[in-house]
This record gives C-alpha cells, structure tokens and sequence, in this order.
C-alpha cells in the first residue's frame, strides 16, 4: 500500500499558492517516510514546501540534504507531458522514494492523479490523506510516467497485518446501517439533513481510530465510538497495559467477572458484544511497548485517556511526526495546591497542519518534557509501579468523566463535519458554588510557537535526530 498524507491546512495552502502563481510553478515538498516493510506500507508525509519555476534540482537537493524525501505537487494546468518531465527527472535524481501529485480541480469534483518512484518504478498511489477539516481521504488515479501503462506492480496486495485470521468481524451492510440504527445521529450531524449526515458518517467509519488507556474514561470513549460507527470499517485499536481490578468497576461499564482480565481485552470484549459490526483490535500494553507506538501510528485519530504525562505526551510526539489527529482527555478530582480538591477536566485536540499539542496545552516544562520521552519500557514500568494514586487523587468520580467523554467526541464530530480544523484546549471546572464551567484555554499562537513539540517535528516520521528525540 502506497499512500501520501498532507495537512487540510498545508495542501489547502499549496493550491492556493500554485493557483496565484501560474502553471509553471511547481510545490517541492519535502516529505517524512512512515513504513511497515512486513505489510508492505508506505507513507509520505509532508512536511515543508518551497515554489520553483524553472529548475527543480537544486531544490530536490536541498531536500535530500536533510534527509528527507521530495514530493512534487502541479496544479489543475498541468498536462502528463509536464508530469512526465517530472517523473524522469526523479528517476535520474533520486534514489529514495519520491512522490508526485498532480490537481485537476478541487474541493468537491477534485481529480488527483499521481504516482510514487522507488528505485526507477513508478508505483500507484493507492490514497492521498488529508488530516484536518472534514478527515478527507481521496483516491488516487494512476499516472506510470513517461510510455505509458503496464509497469506498475499490482502483485504486491495489502493485507491488514493487524487482523488475525478468522477475526473479522461481520460488517452490517450499508443499507442496514443507514435506515436504521444511525437516523437520529446522521440527523443531527447534518442539522436535520439526513443525508448529509449520513456523508459524515460514512467518513467517520472509514478511520482508523485508536485509544490508548482503555480505564475509567478512556473505555466509554471507546464505547461512544463504536456506538457511533466510528472506525467500524476503519478499525478501532484499543491499548492498554493493566487488568480489570474491583475498584474500577464503579466507573467501566463491565460484567464482575471482567476482574483480572486485561482491560483492553475486556472493553474489546463488550464491545463486539454490543457492536459487532465494528473492527476491534485490543492490544495489551503502553506506549513505552513498541508495539502499541506502532499500532497508534498507524491510525487517523489517536484518543489519550491515560495517567501517565509521558504517555500523553509521547502519543502528542507520534501525532505530530506521522500527521494524526490526538485527541487527550483527563478528568475527575485532583488535588490543587492548596490542599483543596478541584473537580473538573481537559480535552485538549491536535490537528496535523495547526499549531497546539498537549505539550503546549499544559504547564510542562521543556526539560521534564524530554525526560519523560527518553524513559525506555523498563524504566516507565518502574515508575509506574511505584506510584500510589492515592498521592495524586483524591478519588475518581464515574459522573465527571461523562462531560469531559461527550466534549471529546463532539470536538471529534466538528472536525469530521468541517466545522473545526485547528488545535484546541477545553477546560471544565466545578467552581467553588459547586456549578460546572467549561472554558476555550486555547493558548495564543506566540505561545504554541515556541512549542518544540508541535512547531518543529511535523511530518518527519520514522526520521531520527541524533541526540534528541
Ligand atoms: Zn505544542
């Protein structure tokens, strides 16, 4: 599977550019790689772009220099000579993947077609994603360069590596699922136009979602997901480190004999119980497992409901390198520094393309920050054991996690619908009259900006700085 991921914001921007420019100017992205050799999966992520007319090699240098890889956007204007010049031209000057898409039209009767050079190949393109506004996702028509059809190879077929065999779950048929048990959500999505909303749907079960920390918030997250659809044809990865305990069972909507059983496993059980047309894949562990940072890579939304800053902050740090969208949610009482106990949470959303992580959207300090990422597995278990909850928390309260749960997954909806498409920061309290506040702590851009996490980093993926993270 090839495929190629630009922000909404950054490819809205480089249309919008080539447009006012002319049709002999060309975007020279440079783009990160994400791969997955046992399945076959390759990425190119965007990650900057320059506009040239003219020459182009000196710019394809300059990208190579740093180790990237160049992609190539025309516009509406272009003609396959033109894509043809630029394939050869890539062939001649490049040994690393290096992808080329050209635009005819945009928005709604947009025509994409592209393909992806490795070694002297032209290769398909299979999807072009576009996180952000709308979760957009568009098929790419093949171009094979220069003579024509016939060289590209389609023996190589993708297969879902993350699903055991005879684990597929039944998929309800379009129509089951759009007369009936979705009316009410797609009409409300689509403000009274059920067909609309039924769009939004439909794009909704196409993702892949994740959720890290399937406990007391994050298993009725990923309970509304399902509910919804979300991620039903997608997937939806469900991770976890830790079993079931007693004390949980307040809060987790699950049987008593649950008890022992590893959450992710037990939430994954409910769910094809309650959902079996949605495709659920727990897997059992934490971030610091390479595994699970895997799994989350591979997704479109990453949800966060976890204890552990280092494991929000690390699913910010893969959010940010592979383009997804993270969504961190926290919630319930906590001790203030006072002495007193504040009542309350945060939803705080990133989207590719727009500046704002959980690292920004926080009181962290850039050096704890960087500890907590360089803990390998062996030191965040220890660390993990050895904290008391009962030092942090005065308790957990199942109610308070239900606003901060629906918050979240609206965000989630405007996004898919359009209506949002920035990073942003929502904070919930219990003032001290005893009734609940909800206010926009998105911080100003100066501040975000000085983020190292979101402001450098995008698009960088499976690249390693030395010496750093
Ligand atoms: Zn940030």
């Amino acid at each position: 599977m090839y495929g190629i991921r630009i922000p909404q914001t950054a490819l809205e921007r480089i249309l919008a550019n080539l447009e006012r420019r002319g049709a002999d100017t060309v975007a020279v992205c440079a783009a990160g790689v994400y791969r997955e050799p046992e399945i076959e999966w390759l990425e190119l992520l965007h990650h900057s772009t320059t506009f040239v007319r003219g020459d182009i090699r000196f710019a394809l240098r300059e990208i190579l220099k740093q180790d990237l890889f160049p992609l190539l956007v025309i516009s509406r204007r272009s003609s396959d000579a033109r894509m043809d010049n630029y394939v050869e031209i890539l062939r001649r000057l490049v040994t690393v993947p290096a992808g080329i898409l050209a635009f005819f039209g945009w928005n709604e009767t947009v025509r994409i077609r592209g393909c992806l050079i490795e070694g002297s190949l032209p290769r398909r393109v299979d999807h072009l994603s576009v996180p952000g506004a709308r979760m957009l996702r568009y098929r790419v028509e093949a171009h094979d360069g220069p003579g024509g059809s016939g060289r590209r190879d389609e023996s190589k077929q993708f297969r879902e590596a993350d699903e055991p065999a005879g684990e597929r779950q039944t998929a309800l048929s379009k129509e089951t699922l759009f007369e009936g048990r979705y009316s009410r959500l797609a009409g409300a999505l689509g403000r009274g136009n059920v067909a609309t909303g039924y769009r939004y749907l439909e794009r909704a079960r196409m993702l892949k979602v994740a959720v890290l920390g399937t406990g007391r918030l994050g298993s009725l997250t990923a309970l509304r997901l399902a509910q919804s659809g979300v991620g039903a044809e997608g997937g939806l990865i469900l991770a976890d480190g830790d079993a079931v305990e007693e004390s949980n069972l307040d809060a987790m909507l699950l049987p008593p004999q649950a008890v022992g059983t590893p959450k992710s496993i037990a939430v994954a059980r409910m769910i094809r119980g309650l959902f079996p047309f949605v495709r659920v894949l727990p897997i059992v562990g934490t971030l610091s497992d390479c595994k699970v940072a895997r799994a989350l890579t591979a997704a479109d939304v990453v949800f966060t409901a976890v204890d552990e800053e280092y494991a929000r902050l690390g699913a910010a740090l893969l959010a940010r390198r592979y383009h997804l969208v993270h969504i961190d949610i926290a919630g319930g009482l906590a001790y203030t520094g006072r002495g007193r106990v504040l009542t309350g949470g945060e939803v705080r959303m990133s989207v590719p393309g727009s500046l704002g992580c959980v690292g920004c959207f926080g009181r962290y300090r850039w050096d704890e920050i960087e500890r907590l990422l360089s803990l390998d597995s062996e030191e965040e278990k220890e660390r993990r054991s050895g904290t008391q909850w009962i030092e942090q928390r005065p308790g957990s309260w199942g109610d308070v996690l239900l606003p901060v749960v629906g918050e979240s997954q609206q965000l989630f909806w405007q996004l898919v619908r359009g209506d949002i498409g920035r990073s942003v920061w929502l904070h919930y309290e219990h003032r001290d009259s005893g009734l609940p506040v909800w206010r926009d702590w998105t911080p100003s851009q100066a501040r975000m900006s000085r983020c190292p996490l979101c402001s450098g980093q995008q698009g960088w993926g499976d690249l390693r700085e030395e010496g750093g993270l």
